[in-house]
């Protein structure tokens, strides 16, 4: 008995093993400050050199942050020289806006856009399409296909979008955006690598060929992540609020247990064959960095 246990364990590669054949991308929100500036351009800094495939940068609520958004895609792209995303809402502007929004993209270079709908308004409990606007993100994908070949990312959720009324019903509505042009869907952060493999059986049941990269958001803060949890639908498990009781007061002790985990549910992720990453990076660079590393990504060519 003890031996088939210790079979079981020897099954899983150690990290050590791993060769580094992944592809990753970092995902950004836009600063609120100078300082906040400074940190995000830091951490792309520190993140370039492992080779991202594209970095991201989110749009806040009611495209409140559209010209920093804007910003940032344009630096990451033209000074840093990655490949860029920019992500795109529906909420709070007529189709004919975020059409503008996005054709001014490709005029700059930016080829890429996370298509979104985006979450209702403060105040209001559930979305309801602004007048004129887009619908939902199948309809933004097909409006901006007609503006230009972009290649589209979209959302996609493990553990079920908080709007959809079944499992099946939000992988019918993962399904149209691939029909409508999505090349990829991103998934909302989760914990527990069963809920990914699970995700991928149901979308590859439903007829779904394309990328399922999984989002992987390192805690920097555990207080932060149960608040968005809570709006998201991701499950929080038990073994995690264990794991950083105690740890208010002890960043250190918290930053190595954070990257623990992430390391820990990549690995498993690596060892189910997922050879795509997306990290939540929040800005920070540090514990993207680490587990990157731990997975057997190292800075390429000059970079070096
Ligand atoms: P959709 O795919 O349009 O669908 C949302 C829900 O509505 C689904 O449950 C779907 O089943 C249901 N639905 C849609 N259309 C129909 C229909 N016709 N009939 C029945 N049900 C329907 N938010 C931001 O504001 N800015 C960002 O930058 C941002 N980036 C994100 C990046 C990633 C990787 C992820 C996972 C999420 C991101 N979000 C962002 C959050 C996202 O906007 C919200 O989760 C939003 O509530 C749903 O957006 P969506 O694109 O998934 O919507």
């Amino acid at each position: 008995n003890q031996m088939r246990e210790a079979q079981r364990a020897l099954e899983t590669p150690l990290f050590s093993d791993l060769p580094g054949d992944i592809a990753v991308s970092f995902e950004f929100f836009p600063p609120k400050s100078d300082k906040m500036a400074d940190t995000l351009w830091e951490s792309v800094q520190t993140l370039k050199p492992l080779g991202p495939r594209f970095a991201s940068v989110t749009y806040g609520a009611g495209g409140s942050t559209r010209e920093r958004t804007h910003q940032q895609v344009v630096r990451i792209q033209n000074e840093a020289g990655i490949p860029a995303a920019a992500h795109l809402t529906c909420v709070e502007a007529t189709r004919e806006q975020v059409d503008e929004v996005a054709r001014h993209y490709w005029e700059e270079g930016i080829r890429h856009i996370v298509a979104l709908r985006g979450d209702p308004p403060d105040g209001q409990s559930t979305y309801s399409p602004y007048p004129g606007g887009y619908a939902n993100a199948a309809e933004l994908i097909a409006g901006l296909k007609k503006i230009a070949d972009f290649e589209i990312s979209v959302a996609a959720y493990p553990e079920v979008h908080p709007d959809s009324p079944d499992a099946q019903a939000d992988i019918d509505n993962l399904k149209a955006k691939f029909d409508a042009g999505a090349t990829r869907a991103i998934t909302q952060f989760f914990f527990e690598p069963e809920c990914f493999f699970r995700f991928r059986d149901r979308a590859a049941a439903a007829g779904i060929d394309g990328e399922i990269v999984p989002g992987v958001m390192p805690v920097l803060s555990f207080a932060a992540v149960q608040r968005m949890s809570g709006l998201c639908g991701t499950a929080i498990p038990h073994w995690m609020e264990g794991l950083f009781e105690g740890l208010d007061d002890r960043p250190q002790a918290r930053q190595l247990v954070s990257a623990t985990i992430a390391a820990e549910l990549c690995r498993k992720l690596y060892a189910g064959g997922v050879r795509q990453f997306h990290f939540y990076t929040l800005n920070r660079a540090e514990l993207s960095y680490a587990i990157c590393h731990m997975l057997g990504l190292r800075p390429k060519g000059d970079a070096a």
